[in-house]
């Protein structure tokens, strides 16, 4: 897949956030199947901030940064985003999705990746309607999730649904898109935590080189909170 950046074509691209403590093979899969679903430019991946007292014991944005850098490697098209780390505190999506939109231009295609139930909360986000002034949104779907939308969500919704990405992305934002990835892995954050707390193998669930990086710092040996 070429990469259009730099020519006439509108950029496409997406932004993937999650907390990635640490970055495992689903997350690295989905982006990779998110970008060629949309024939997107690039995903970037986003790491967010969290309040200290919610970190994963003696492990620092910055290591969640470097796994994340270190997982991507060479691969085409995904980029590890610090910019919600940059910030003090929190950040807003709709902070970050302005931030790209000034990066690549007005004309740029934006997408907001969001699990479905995230989607199914979307209009309880700070001034949700923004974020379609901003970008598209794009709700990976999971097997047997697809509830009614709550009235306000629906309201928020109405007219946007696009039939198919190239219908998406014929406009810079405001759509709305479903899609399925093929390859939806049973991998969690949480379980590969409580594997490396316990001392048990972690192969095969995350990239290589994101093992070396936990081993060679030791990371993830005590789930006790820090207090
Ligand atoms: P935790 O277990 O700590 O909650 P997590 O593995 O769910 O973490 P996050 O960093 O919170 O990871 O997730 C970032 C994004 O990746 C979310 O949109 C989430 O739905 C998605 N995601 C998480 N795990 C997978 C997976 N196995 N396959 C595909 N997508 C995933």
């Amino acid at each position: 897949m070429s990469d259009r950046i730099s020519g006439d074509a509108a950029p496409r691209i997406a932004m993937f956030g999650g907390t990635f403590d640490p970055v495992h093979l689903g997350h690295l899969r989905s982006a990779v199947e998110l970008r060629e679903c949309l024939a997107l430019d690039r995903v970037h991946m986003l790491p967010a901030h969290v309040p200290p007292h919610r970190e994963a014991p003696g492990v620092s944005a910055a290591e969640r940064l470097a796994m994340l850098e270190a997982g991507i490697g060479d691969t085409p098209g995904l980029v590890a985003d610090a910019r919600e780390l940059d910030r003090d505190g929190p950040s807003y999506s709709g902070e970050t999705l302005a931030s790209l939109r000034r990066d690549y231009g007005e004309q740029a295609r934006l997408v907001m990746s969001v699990g479905m139930d995230a989607f199914l909360r979307l209009h309880e986000w700070r001034e949700p309607q923004r974020l379609f002034e901003l970008a598209h949104v794009v709700v990976i779907e999971r097997p047997g999730h697809r509830g009614p939308l709550p009235a306000a969500l629906a309201r928020l919704v109405a007219g946007r649904e696009a039939a198919d990405a190239e219908a998406l992305l014929r406009r810079p934002a405001g759509g709305v898109l479903h899609v399925r990835l093929p390859s939806r892995m049973a991998i969690s954050a949480t379980g590969l935590r409580t594997r490396l707390a316990a001392g048990r193998s972690v192969r095969y669930l995350l990239p290589e080189a994101v093992e070396d990086y936990v081993r060679s710092r030791n990371l993830y040996r005590s789930l006790e909170p820090s207090g």
